[in-house]
């Protein structure tokens, strides 16, 4: 009862983010009402495995009393204080010192935003800044990789490169420009880790030279694993080669870490993995465990300081009300105190777990390829794993598989390609892990 009127109300007011409208509306919303670890409960109260931790976000998994006992310490305290002004509060503050003493080299510098789309649009803002203030105001184009996803906002989602993101809005996307994904699975110079990175490295020096060289290019974005776009897992060294062409043609290197940040990879942040420091780094998702909205830009020294004295007494211009939120700020310290208190080890033990269990699907006819690292993973099916033929792209493909998990009594990601995707929280015991294989499996069977 009270679903069916939440369904009406749903389907009446409510506008659900990257959906087909009308579809939605024919199908109805499926309510979540509780959650607990790495458990989600359904209207009716069917307990489901949520093998995607909300949005690749939950790292933590449900139900922490420490978290929502500091975001209630923090509310009664001081629910709201502005970072305007040349004011600030204790919490900010801390979660920024912690920050940077754990992330990758010289990133010592952390602006707080509400999410992963603003932290993007953020950088965007913050480079064109300091390219212009270093007397260098043509570096103005930027360089991204197809089946990169960067966020939405009307600046950042030139730099995604997913189609839907980009028809129909008629935004400027002139200054963005995209080389081919790494994707070792589809890649035309086949599947050699040297040969991907040599391609990659080539393609990147060309569409620098097609944009009229590294004094017209401002920066390159990469994610250490393509998520929205297919859970794409790059070769070991790709991000270190990627980087050092960039240092080399004096383009900033920017790595998007919203969803590999905070132990979804295994470490803290998957640049340390990958040996390189980025010149900028965003996260958000893992950083308060989507308990409340927060992102994150990490600034080295080099663009800082240039930004800093380029500006001098003028005030940086931008800003936003809620950025260094106190509340989220506080949520985000316990987070952390939780990923170092255990989470990580046991997100490392469940994700070796997660991998070794998918890898054991590849006998299945439609498996194509299992690929991962982590907590992060992704199933590929094909209809036919020679020619590596992909699932056929019906707009209700990703729909049945998603609802078949869901019957099954698991939340994945179905990717309208035909690939699963999957991102439980870091917090899953081993009989959850075994339950997601295991499920997983009879959904592959029924799609048969
Ligand atoms: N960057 C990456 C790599 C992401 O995966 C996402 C979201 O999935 C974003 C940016 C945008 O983050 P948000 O959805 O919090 O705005």
């Amino acid at each position: 009862m009270l679903n069916n009127s939440l369904v009406a109300l749903d389907r009446a007011h409510l506008v659900h983010p990257v959906a087909s409208y009308r579809q939605h509306e024919r199908n109805g919303v499926r309510v979540i009402t509780s959650a607990k670890g790495a458990t989600v409960f359904d209207a009716a109260g069917r307990p489901l495995i949520d093998g995607f931790a909300g949005l690749w976000c939950v790292n933590a998994g449900y139900g922490h009393e420490s978290i929502v006992e500091a975001a209630a310490r923090q509310m009664r305290e001081l629910p709201y204080a502005t970072a305007y002004f040349g004011l600030g509060s204790e919490s900010a503050i801390r979660l920024a010192a912690e920050l940077a003493e754990r992330a990758p080299g010289d990133l010592n510098h952390v602006y707080f935003t509400l999410g992963g789309s603003d932290a993007v649009d953020t950088t965007v803002r913050l480079i064109r800044y300091y390219q212009t203030v270093r007397g260098k105001p043509e570096k103005d184009q930027f360089i991204s990789i197809e089946q990169g996803y960067h966020g939405s906002s009307t600046v950042g989602a030139g730099l995604t490169a997913i189609p839907i993101f980009h028809a129909h809005f008629g935004a400027p996307f002139d200054w963005q420009h995209k080389i081919p994904s790494a994707y070792p699975y589809r890649n035309p110079v086949g599947t050699d880790d040297a040969a991907i990175i040599a391609a990659s490295l080539q393609a990147l020096k060309a569409k620098v030279e097609a944009v009229g060289g590294p004094e017209r290019v401002a920066a390159f974005y990469a994610e250490p694993i393509q998520g929205s776009g297919g859970v794409i897992v790059p070769p070991r060294g790709w991000m270190k080669a990627m980087r050092d062409l960039c240092a080399a043609l004096d383009i900033l290197f920017v790595a998007d870490e919203v969803i590999t940040g905070f132990g979804r990879t295994g470490p803290l942040f998957a640049s340390t993995e990958d040996d390189i420091v980025p010149d900028l780094m965003t996260v958000a998702k893992g950083l308060t465990s989507g308990y409340v909205p927060m992102g994150a830009v990490f600034l080295s020294d080099k663009v800082y300081d240039t930004i800093a004295d380029g500006a001098g007494n003028a005030a940086v211009g931008h800003g936003t009300t809620y950025s260094a939120h106190p509340v989220s700020a506080a949520v985000g310290l316990e987070v952390l105190r939780l990923y170092e208190d255990g989470l990580l080890d046991n997100g490392r033990r469940a994700g070796a777990r997660l991998m070794k269990g998918l890898n054991g699907l590849g006998d299945h006819p439609l498996v194509g390829e299992v690929r991962g690292r982590g907590m992060l993973a992704a199933v590929e099916l094909v209809t036919d794993k020679a020619a590596k033929t992909p699932l056929p792209a019906a707009a209700d493909t990703a729909r049945r598989i998603f609802d078949r998990a869901w019957n099954q009594g698991l939340v994945i990601r179905a990717f309208g390609n035909g690939i699963l995707g999957y991102a439980p929280p870091l917090c899953c015991t081993d009989e959850e892990i075994d339950a997601i294989v295991e499920r997983t499996r009879l959904v592959l069977d029924e799609t048969l």
